[in-house]
């Protein structure tokens, strides 16, 4: 197997009612099974799923954690409005958003944003996902793979990688169980999370201070067969428990 990864430069810095995908198709070119990439801080832009400090009031509870964190309390008040359940409070706010991703302070994000606003995750990345590709369809005629990505902290390892929080043209998760590896064996418990492999890539492209380039495409990735059942139900999930008793 040969990738080849790109960098895909000339997008301009985007504004809130930006095409996306029109802007993409200027800069690039697509063929079918191409997987492309692009950072959730340009799709929440170009949505306008942004907001500016100045319109928001921290409640109580973001006061309280703001004391302990030591953060604005408003940028603590976003965090608190974009999550659907707080699994802790300090030295950082971990927490679930509404599409199952679970990360620190909910991907509320102040980097690469003009002024005293902050960037909020798209509540469904996935149907953003499918919106851009629908759209790269509909310009090139090409079936392309889109992943929403997102740069976040990892447990037990220093460094942030990027992670898929939304995809679309693909599943989620190679499901390797019931294959035989090179001596017979069975395998019964690895499935491969491929589409955060392919976000932590392209997230080494995108960088993540000036670079300027919030999208990058994978050409020669090919197919694979799985599923979508990328995050943990509660029940599974050991780390949350864990940190819930
Ligand atoms: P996040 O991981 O989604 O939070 O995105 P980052 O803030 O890390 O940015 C990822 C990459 O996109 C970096 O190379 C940024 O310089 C670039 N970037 C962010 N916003 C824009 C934009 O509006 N236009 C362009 N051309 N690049 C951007
Ligand atoms: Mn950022
Ligand atoms: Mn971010
Ligand atoms: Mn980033």
């Amino acid at each position: 197997m040969s990738v080849q990864v790109t960098g895909i430069s000339g997008i301009p810095l985007i504004q809130k009612g930006d095409d996306l995908p029109a802007i993409i198709c200027r800069n690039t070119t697509f063929e079918d099974e191409d997987i492309l990439c692009i950072a959730s801080t340009i799709v929440s832009k170009a949505k306008g799923y942004t907001r500016a400090l100045a319109d928001i009031t921290p409640s109580p509870d973001a006061l309280r954690i703001s004391g302990l964190t030591k953060e604005d309390p408003r940028f603590i008040q976003a965090i608190l409005d974009s999550s659907t359940e707080i699994i802790q409070e300090y030295p950082f706010i971990l927490s679930e958003v509404p599409c199952g991703h679970v990360g620190v302070r909910a991907g509320v994000d102040n980097s690469n944003i003009e002024g005293e606003n902050i960037i909020i995750l798209p509540k469904d990345p996935s149907a953003e996902c499918r919106e851009i590709r629908d759209s790269i369809k509909k310009i090139t005629g090409k079936n392309v793979g889109v992943i929403v990505t997102d740069t976040c902290g990892r447990a037990f390892r220093r460094g942030q990688c990027g992670n898929a929080i939304g995809w679309a043209g693909m599943t989620a998760i190679r499901d390797f169980r019931g294959d035989h590896d090179l001596f017979g064996l069975e395998l019964e418990i690895t499935e491969e999370a491929v589409v955060d492999e392919i976000a932590a890539f392209s997230n080494f492209i995108m960088g993540e201070s000036n670079n300027g380039i919030p999208a990058v495409k994978f050409s020669g990735c090919g197919t694979w067969k799985g599923h979508d059942s990328l995050y943990f139900t509660k029940e599974e999930d050991l780390i949350r428990k864990a940190m819930k008793r």
